[in-house]
């Protein structure tokens, strides 16, 4: 999975307040995994390898896939906007949190956008764990207002004549967003494709940029 920094700053990214918040989160969990391994209930090995997998396997890598297999694929992509759960199976995914998902696709006319107002709700199965913006008070409040604003600040400027479609997450469904496929990436492999898909387009708030 390639990253590459934005030149536009998140205004939702590593606020103060998340910044204490995740402090208060690393030394509790600290607390509890010297606990726990004390008692011998968990082994070190177990705690890396659980970390591994939220990491790696439960990444954004998992959604990237996904995305990659409906933009070369249309039977797919029929198959993922009519049950999402299904079709994120067919490739392996699926389990804790990700048990009703639902797939939206980002066209000319219509830019889908995803949060969870009331928490944190997100699709654990394809994009991992949430980053600490979308956690963030602000983003959840602002984006349901001003979501062109919110988008205009992730660097998602769109014009008048394009609808903007919010969906909130919670307990029973989590969302995927299918991001438009940039233009002139028709000959790259499904593999090179999923390399290019970033999280953060998965979410709704950004798009995805050819290589
Ligand atoms: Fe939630």
């Amino acid at each position: 999975m390639t990253t590459h920094s934005h030149d536009h700053p998140n205004p939702y990214h590593e606020s103060e307040r998340d910044e204490a918040t995740n402090k208060a989160m690393t030394e509790r969990v600290d607390k509890m995994e010297a606990l726990l391994l004390e008692k011998g209930l968990v082994s070190k090995e177990g705690i890396e390898k659980l970390a591994d997998i939220y990491e790696n396997d439960l990444g954004p890598m998992n959604g990237a896939k996904v995305v990659a297999r409906a933009w070369v694929d249309a039977d797919f992509k029929q198959r993922l906007l009519a049950d999402a759960t299904a079709a994120i199976a067919e490739l392996g995914f699926g389990g804790l949190q990700g048990e009703h998902m639902v797939a939206k696709e980002n066209t000319a006319d219509i830019h889908n956008v995803v949060v969870c107002t009331l928490c944190s709700c997100y699709p654990w199965p394809v994009l991992g764990l949430p980053p600490s913006w979308y956690k963030s008070f602000a983003y959840r409040s602002k984006i349901v207002i001003e979501p062109r604003e919110v988008l205009a600040e992730f660097g998602t400027t769109l014009s008048d004549d394009v609808e903007v479609r919010v969906w909130d997450s919670s307990a029973e469904i989590r969302y995927l967003v299918i991001p438009e496929q940039p233009e002139g990436t028709e000959n790259l492999s499904e593999g090179e494709l999923a390399e290019i898909i970033e999280r953060d387009s998965m979410i709704g708030v950004t798009k995805v940029n050819a290589p």
